[in-house]
């Protein structure tokens, strides 16, 4: 998986600040400096009265000033399955790499089984590794390098069958029934600071799946260069609570 951020509202925290000021100042934001708007707000530099600002809305729950900002994001290789669960989110905008128009016709059935194409996840080939909602725990290495040999055959069968269909003359748009959800798939998405943190409460918690958490924490340590403030003060004081996008 790979996660960058394409674009992104430049000085979000300023757009942040100047949107809460206009909340309470009986001058017109569009009028003054952006130091004007900022007058009355505790710190010595302008960087403190934004902190201060910025940790003030978050502690109350005035979230409305952090939807102004928004990033777009582009994500590369993760699951139809990863796919399924982040676009449940509606206030994210998305586009899907489409299994109608791209086909995987020249993927070779022996890389797919080495882990192309399809996501491999990590209980396939790590004994110890414990996903959420198992009823089993750790397994010895036998038993995973079973289930490694399954998952690897499966996949590639997988791949033999579609590839087979298109030859047969079939659609890609058809051919794709039988490929597995683990099929990797490309992503772009939009969506302001508000929800990526409520994104954020729902995905990167413990008890979430561990390839939307493992995006989820990628989108984080972007969000946290665009705009620092916010998701430091998000990651000290608001991480890992219970998901609250409203106050
Ligand atoms: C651990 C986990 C397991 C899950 N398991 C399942 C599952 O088994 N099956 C399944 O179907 N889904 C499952 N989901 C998805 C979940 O139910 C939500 O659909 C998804 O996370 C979107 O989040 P959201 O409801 O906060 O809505 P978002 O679309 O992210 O909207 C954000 C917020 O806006 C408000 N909102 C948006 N639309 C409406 C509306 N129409 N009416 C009222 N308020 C609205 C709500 O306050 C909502 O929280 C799971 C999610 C998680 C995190």
């Amino acid at each position: 998986m790979e996660v960058t951020l394409l674009e992104a509202t430049p000085d979000p925290e300023r757009v942040v600040c100047t949107a809460a000021r206009n909340d309470y100042l009986s001058e017109y934001v569009g009028d003054i400096s952006f130091e004007e708007a900022m007058d009355g707000i505790e710190g010595e530099t302008l960087e403190d009265k934004q902190r201060t600002l910025i940790g003030h809305l978050m502690d109350h729950g005035h979230f409305g000033p952090f939807e102004h900002p928004q990033a777009t994001f582009a994500i590369k290789g993760v699951s139809r399955s990863c796919m399924a669960q982040i676009t449940r989110h509606r206030h994210v905008s998305f586009d899907i790499q489409s299994m109608r128009y791209v086909s995987f016709d020249d993927v070779d059935p022996a890389d797919v089984e080495e882990g192309a194409m399809v996501v491999t996840p990590p209980s396939a080939t790590d004994p110890d590794w414990i996903g959420r909602n198992q009823s089993s725990g750790a397994v010895d290495e036998e038993t995973v390098a079973e289930r490694e040999r399954v998952f690897r055959e499966s996949v590639r069968e997988s791949v033999e069958s579609y590839q087979e269909l298109l030859d047969l003359g079939m659609p890609p748009e058809d051919a794709r029934f039988v490929l597995p959800i683990g099929t990797e798939v490309n992503i772009v998405m939009s969506l302001n600071a508000r929800m990526l943190m409520h994104v954020a409460d729902m995905r990167a918690a413990a008890d979430s799946q561990w390839e939307i958490r493992e995006m989820t924490e990628s989108i984080l340590d972007l969000a946290a260069e665009w705009c620092p403030i916010t998701f430091e003060h998000y990651e000290k004081h608001m991480k890992g609570r219970k998901n609250r996008l409203a106050p």
